[in-house]
Protein backbone atom coordinates (compact mmCIF):
# COMPACT_ATOMS: atom_id res chain seq x y z
CA UNK A 1 0.00 0.00 0.00
CA UNK A 2 1.14 3.65 -0.67
CA UNK A 3 1.63 6.58 1.03
CA UNK A 4 -1.40 7.92 -0.61
CA UNK A 5 -3.11 5.15 0.40
CA UNK A 6 -2.50 4.57 3.79
CA UNK A 7 -3.12 8.60 4.00
CA UNK A 8 -6.86 8.05 3.15
CA UNK A 9 -6.90 5.06 5.40
CA UNK A 10 -5.90 6.77 8.33
CA UNK A 11 -7.96 9.90 7.52
CA UNK A 12 -11.57 7.22 7.56
CA UNK A 13 -10.27 5.33 10.58
CA UNK A 14 -10.31 9.26 12.24
CA UNK A 15 -13.69 9.94 10.61
CA UNK A 16 -14.44 6.76 12.51
CA UNK A 17 -13.43 7.75 15.50
CA UNK A 18 -15.44 11.35 15.73
CA UNK A 19 -12.96 13.73 14.41
CA UNK A 20 -15.47 15.44 12.12
CA UNK A 21 -13.73 18.66 11.83
CA UNK A 22 -12.42 18.75 8.38
CA UNK A 23 -9.65 21.32 8.92
CA UNK A 24 -8.18 19.30 11.50
CA UNK A 25 -8.34 16.53 8.96
CA UNK A 26 -7.04 18.66 6.59
CA UNK A 27 -3.66 19.47 8.24
CA UNK A 28 -3.25 15.67 9.12
CA UNK A 29 -3.66 14.72 5.95
CA UNK A 30 -0.72 17.07 4.59
CA UNK A 31 1.72 16.29 7.13
CA UNK A 32 3.64 13.02 6.30
CA UNK A 33 3.74 11.31 9.63
CA UNK A 34 6.23 8.89 8.13
CA UNK A 35 8.77 12.08 8.50
CA UNK A 36 8.62 11.91 12.40
CA UNK A 37 9.91 8.76 12.98
CA UNK A 38 12.89 6.72 13.02
CA UNK A 39 13.43 4.62 10.55
CA UNK A 40 12.42 1.55 12.30
CA UNK A 41 9.24 2.17 12.79
CA UNK A 42 8.56 3.70 9.35
CA UNK A 43 6.56 0.79 8.01
CA UNK A 44 3.78 1.61 11.22
CA UNK A 45 3.27 5.00 10.50
CA UNK A 46 0.43 5.08 9.46
CA UNK A 47 -1.22 2.79 11.78
CA UNK A 48 -3.25 4.10 14.95
CA UNK A 49 -0.25 3.26 17.39
CA UNK A 50 1.81 5.50 19.47
CA UNK A 51 5.90 4.67 18.62
CA UNK A 52 9.14 5.87 20.13
CA UNK A 53 11.42 8.71 19.01
CA UNK A 54 14.10 8.15 21.49
CA UNK A 55 14.90 9.74 25.15
CA UNK A 56 12.35 7.76 26.39
CA UNK A 57 9.66 9.53 24.70
CA UNK A 58 6.73 8.41 21.96
CA UNK A 59 4.97 10.05 19.26
CA UNK A 60 0.99 10.15 20.15
CA UNK A 61 -1.21 7.89 18.04
CA UNK A 62 -2.77 9.54 15.46
CA UNK A 63 -5.99 9.46 16.81
CA UNK A 64 -4.98 11.05 20.02
CA UNK A 65 -3.21 13.99 17.91
CA UNK A 66 -6.45 14.39 15.98
CA UNK A 67 -8.72 14.67 18.87
CA UNK A 68 -6.86 16.64 20.98
CA UNK A 69 -6.38 18.83 18.12
CA UNK A 70 -9.91 19.07 17.33
CA UNK A 71 -10.78 19.79 21.31
CA UNK A 72 -8.08 22.66 20.74
CA UNK A 73 -10.51 24.15 18.01
CA UNK A 74 -7.57 25.92 16.46
CA UNK A 75 -9.03 29.57 15.07
CA UNK A 76 -6.96 30.18 11.65
CA UNK A 77 -5.36 33.68 13.74
CA UNK A 78 -4.27 32.27 16.52
CA UNK A 79 -0.87 32.42 18.86
CA UNK A 80 -0.56 28.76 19.77
CA UNK A 81 1.78 27.18 22.81
CA UNK A 82 2.70 23.85 22.79
CA UNK A 83 4.54 22.18 25.70
CA UNK A 84 6.31 18.58 24.08
CA UNK A 85 7.65 19.25 21.19
CA UNK A 86 9.14 15.79 20.69
CA UNK A 87 8.78 15.16 17.05
CA UNK A 88 7.16 17.73 15.57
CA UNK A 89 4.00 16.07 14.20
CA UNK A 90 1.63 17.57 16.55
CA UNK A 91 3.67 20.90 15.48
CA UNK A 92 3.57 20.56 12.15
CA UNK A 93 -0.17 19.77 12.45
CA UNK A 94 -0.59 22.88 14.86
CA UNK A 95 1.37 24.87 12.31
CA UNK A 96 -1.11 23.72 9.31
CA UNK A 97 -4.33 25.41 11.34
CA UNK A 98 -2.77 28.72 13.31
CA UNK A 99 -1.05 31.97 12.73
CA UNK A 100 2.15 31.07 14.90
CA UNK A 101 3.29 27.88 17.35
CA UNK A 102 5.55 29.04 19.82
CA UNK A 103 6.77 25.20 20.74
CA UNK A 104 9.08 23.70 23.92
CA UNK A 105 10.98 21.05 24.12
CA UNK A 106 13.61 19.79 27.42
CA UNK A 107 15.49 17.19 25.58
CA UNK A 108 17.98 19.12 23.12
CA UNK A 109 18.01 16.67 20.61
CA UNK A 110 14.80 15.96 19.55
CA UNK A 111 14.19 19.89 19.49
CA UNK A 112 17.16 19.43 16.78
CA UNK A 113 15.21 16.47 14.76
CA UNK A 114 11.91 18.42 14.80
CA UNK A 115 13.38 21.73 13.70
CA UNK A 116 15.00 20.30 10.69
CA UNK A 117 11.63 18.53 9.99
CA UNK A 118 9.42 21.53 10.19
CA UNK A 119 12.20 23.34 7.63
CA UNK A 120 12.08 20.30 5.40
CA UNK A 121 8.49 20.91 5.33
CA UNK A 122 8.67 25.11 4.97
CA UNK A 123 6.61 25.50 8.19
CA UNK A 124 8.03 28.99 8.46
CA UNK A 125 5.17 29.70 11.41
CA UNK A 126 6.89 27.97 13.97
CA UNK A 127 9.22 29.18 16.52
CA UNK A 128 11.01 26.52 18.74
CA UNK A 129 12.19 27.01 22.58
CA UNK A 130 14.82 23.86 24.44
CA UNK A 131 13.69 24.52 28.25
CA UNK A 132 11.14 23.40 30.66
CA UNK A 133 7.81 24.25 29.42
CA UNK A 134 5.63 24.21 32.44
CA UNK A 135 6.77 27.72 33.09
CA UNK A 136 5.03 28.79 29.59
CA UNK A 137 6.38 31.51 27.55
CA UNK A 138 5.85 34.79 29.53
CA UNK A 139 7.81 36.56 27.06
CA UNK A 140 5.16 35.74 24.10
CA UNK A 141 2.47 35.18 26.66
CA UNK A 142 -0.71 35.73 26.05
CA UNK A 143 -1.47 32.95 24.30
CA UNK A 144 -4.70 31.92 22.18
CA UNK A 145 -4.92 28.43 22.33
CA UNK A 146 -1.76 26.03 24.72
CA UNK A 147 -1.63 22.45 24.05
CA UNK A 148 0.50 19.98 26.32
CA UNK A 149 1.57 16.76 25.13
CA UNK A 150 3.20 15.26 28.14
CA UNK A 151 1.18 14.43 31.39
CA UNK A 152 1.14 17.12 34.23
CA UNK A 153 0.73 15.90 37.37
CA UNK A 154 -1.88 18.58 37.89
CA UNK A 155 -3.23 21.21 35.69
CA UNK A 156 -0.30 23.69 35.47
CA UNK A 157 -1.27 27.20 36.66
CA UNK A 158 1.83 29.17 35.30
CA UNK A 159 0.09 27.97 31.63
CA UNK A 160 -3.21 28.95 32.84
CA UNK A 161 -2.28 32.38 33.08
CA UNK A 162 -0.87 32.95 30.00
CA UNK A 163 -3.87 32.16 28.31
CA UNK A 164 -5.16 35.37 26.06
CA UNK A 165 -9.16 36.15 27.38
CA UNK A 166 -11.17 33.34 25.93
CA UNK A 167 -8.21 31.30 25.44
CA UNK A 168 -8.28 27.73 25.48
CA UNK A 169 -5.84 25.00 26.91
CA UNK A 170 -5.83 21.19 26.28
CA UNK A 171 -3.96 19.49 28.81
CA UNK A 172 -3.40 15.38 30.06
CA UNK A 173 -3.27 15.19 33.67
CA UNK A 174 -2.44 12.47 36.20
CA UNK A 175 -0.13 11.11 38.13
CA UNK A 176 0.02 7.25 37.13
CA UNK A 177 0.32 6.39 33.52
CA UNK A 178 -3.11 4.53 33.76
CA UNK A 179 -5.20 7.48 35.68
CA UNK A 180 -4.95 10.10 32.98
CA UNK A 181 -7.37 12.63 31.84
CA UNK A 182 -7.23 15.05 29.33
CA UNK A 183 -8.56 18.14 30.55
CA UNK A 184 -9.60 21.63 28.09
CA UNK A 185 -9.80 24.72 30.34
CA UNK A 186 -11.23 28.07 28.71
CA UNK A 187 -10.34 31.21 30.81
CA UNK A 188 -13.73 32.74 30.83
CA UNK A 189 -12.27 36.05 32.74
CA UNK A 190 -9.31 37.46 34.08
CA UNK A 191 -9.62 35.42 37.24
CA UNK A 192 -12.07 32.81 35.89
CA UNK A 193 -11.75 29.38 34.56
CA UNK A 194 -14.07 26.38 32.79
CA UNK A 195 -12.54 22.95 33.05
CA UNK A 196 -14.33 19.98 31.26
CA UNK A 197 -12.68 16.30 31.55
CA UNK A 198 -12.87 14.99 27.93
CA UNK A 199 -11.16 11.55 27.89
CA UNK A 200 -8.94 8.61 29.31
CA UNK A 201 -5.50 8.79 27.99
CA UNK A 202 -2.24 7.60 28.49
CA UNK A 203 1.01 10.06 27.93
CA UNK A 204 4.84 10.05 29.39
CA UNK A 205 4.93 12.44 32.09
CA UNK A 206 5.59 16.17 31.76
CA UNK A 207 8.73 16.81 33.84
CA UNK A 208 9.72 19.66 35.32
CA UNK A 209 12.96 21.39 35.27
CA UNK A 210 15.98 20.94 32.68
CA UNK A 211 17.37 17.71 30.95
CA UNK A 212 20.83 16.77 31.16
CA UNK A 213 23.83 17.61 28.33
CA UNK A 214 23.17 15.80 25.59
CA UNK A 215 24.97 15.36 22.50
CA UNK A 216 23.09 16.68 18.94
CA UNK A 217 22.67 13.27 17.28
N1 LIG B 1 3.81 16.07 20.47
C1 LIG B 1 4.91 15.14 20.43
C2 LIG B 1 4.78 14.11 21.50
C3 LIG B 1 6.05 13.97 22.23
S1 LIG B 1 5.96 13.11 23.77
C4 LIG B 1 5.01 14.54 19.03
O1 LIG B 1 4.12 14.81 18.21
O2 LIG B 1 5.98 13.84 18.74
C5 LIG B 1 6.03 14.46 24.93
C6 LIG B 1 7.26 15.32 24.89
O3 LIG B 1 7.19 16.21 26.02
C7 LIG B 1 8.58 14.56 25.04
O4 LIG B 1 9.39 14.83 23.94
C8 LIG B 1 9.19 15.12 26.34
O5 LIG B 1 10.60 15.24 26.30
C9 LIG B 1 8.51 16.48 26.43
N2 LIG B 1 8.49 17.07 27.79
C10 LIG B 1 8.29 16.45 28.98
N3 LIG B 1 8.34 17.36 29.98
C11 LIG B 1 8.58 18.57 29.41
C12 LIG B 1 8.74 19.89 29.93
N4 LIG B 1 8.66 20.17 31.24
N5 LIG B 1 8.99 20.89 29.06
C13 LIG B 1 9.07 20.65 27.71
N6 LIG B 1 8.93 19.42 27.17
C14 LIG B 1 8.68 18.40 28.00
Amino acid sequence: MNVATRTIRLILDLRREGVTDTRVLAAIERVPREMFLPATFVDQAYEDVALPIGYGQTLSQPSVVARMTQALDVPERAKVLEVGTGSGYQTAVLARLSRRVYTIERHQPLLYGAEKRLEALKLRNVTTRCGDGSRGWPTQAPFDRVIVTCAAPFAPEPLAAQLAPGGVMVVPVGRERRDQQVLRIRRTAADDFHVETLWTVRFVPLVAGAAPEEARP
